[in-house]
């Protein structure tokens, strides 16, 4: 419909997003951030943040994303809320240029890619079938569908250990099956977790299928890694916490991220792809560690680089 502007692009609106967009911005040059649905990311729909600094008591996953985009927006980030960069492709010039589902064109003189990940699915018998009908990726969204019920929450990471505290303050009763008998988790959630009551561990078991009576989910099937035996766990609701997809679709063609199983490869110090203007941040990125502090990290250090990048083009 239009062609617009701006010197970064932004494209994610979760906390690496809106850091390296606080900095852009900071650094006095038109910033501009797309966000495909509401900012905040993953956090967006996280109940409690413990671990970000600054909040001994912790801090709601929401209130935490709000508070980051307020402070982008005060030093001028532009937030375009609900838009999605369909294609990307980086010009003869050094330009970039993105579409966006609204039909506009945008050029930016270089480009944070934030765009993190997204939950995976078992791919399962059912899965599919009972998506929205007893089957969740989102705890925060969906846990009071399940009040005085029984649900089991299916992962070993700190994504399912949380998940499933917090969804014990409206099911009864969460069966927690993971496939190993050790958790990936940190210690102190483990911990918690193992002295929940409400909390049954359903460990060393692969999930097969989720059955239900065609309208909702009424059970899990899993069976035994050590005995090969399988058993059906009755219950109204299954949340996946399986780990997580990078959101890499606008690179194609840009950069190879197969060495790295679809996160896109940065120079740890400088957030720098091995393309020139182009740079990531975040759970797209191949770093070690995935949390709100180190994607925050993460897009400040990605907003420096691609400011200094700018700078040298000027001169
Ligand atoms: P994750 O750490 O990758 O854990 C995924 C879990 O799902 C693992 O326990 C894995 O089992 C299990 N799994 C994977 N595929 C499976 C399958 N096909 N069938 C059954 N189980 C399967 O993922 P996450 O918990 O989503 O966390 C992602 C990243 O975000 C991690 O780096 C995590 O530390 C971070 N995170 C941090 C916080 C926090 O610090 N507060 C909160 C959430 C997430 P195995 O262990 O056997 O591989």
């Amino acid at each position: 419909m239009s062609e617009k502007h701006c010197d970064i692009a932004v494209i994610g609106g979760g906390p690496a997003g809106l850091t390296a967009s606080l900095y852009a911005a900071r650094g006095l040059v038109n910033t501009v951030v797309f966000e495909k649905q509401m900012t905040g990311g993953q956090i967006a729909t996280t109940e409690w943040v413990e671990n970000y600094p600054a909040f001994p008591e912790g801090i709601s996953g929401s209130e935490l994303s709000r508070l980051m985009t307020t402070q982008a927006e005060k030093y001028g980030a532009q937030i375009e809320l609900f838009v999605t960069v369909t294609a990307m492709k980086r010009l003869d010039d050094g330009i970039f240029e993105l579409q966006t589902d609204a039909g506009d064109t945008w050029t930016a003189r270089a480009v944070i890619l934030a765009s993190g990940s997204v939950p995976s699915k078992l791919g399962i018998p059912g899965e599919d079938k009972y998506t929205g009908r007893g089957v969740s990726w989102c705890a925060t969204c969906d846990a009071g569908f399940f009040k005085d019920k029984t649900i089991t929450v299916i992962g070993g990471g700190d994504a399912a250990l949380e998940e499933a505290m917090f969804l014990t303050k409206f099911a009864s009763k969460v069966y927690l099956v993971h496939r190993r008998d050790e958790f990936r988790a940190a210690p102190i959630v483990v911990q918690r977790v193992k002295t929940n009551e409400r909390i049954e561990l359903v460990l060393s078991a692969t999930p097969l299928e989720i059955e239900g009576d065609d309208t909702r989910v009424t059970g899990l099937r899993v069976k035994s890694t050590e005995d090969e035996t399988e058993r059906v766990l009755n219950l109204d609701g299954v949340f996946e916490f399986v780990g997580t997809n990078p959101v890499n679709e606008l690179v194609a063609g840009l950069v190879d991220t197969r060495a790295n199983r679809g996160h896109v490869a940065v120079e740890i110090d400088g957030s720098v792809t091995e393309v020139p203007g182009l740079f990531a941040a975040g759970d797209l990125t191949n770093s070690t560690l995935k949390q709100v502090i180190s994607a925050s990290g993460s897009g400040a250090t990605a907003a420096f680089s691609a400011l200094k990048y700018l700078e040298e083009l000027d001169h």
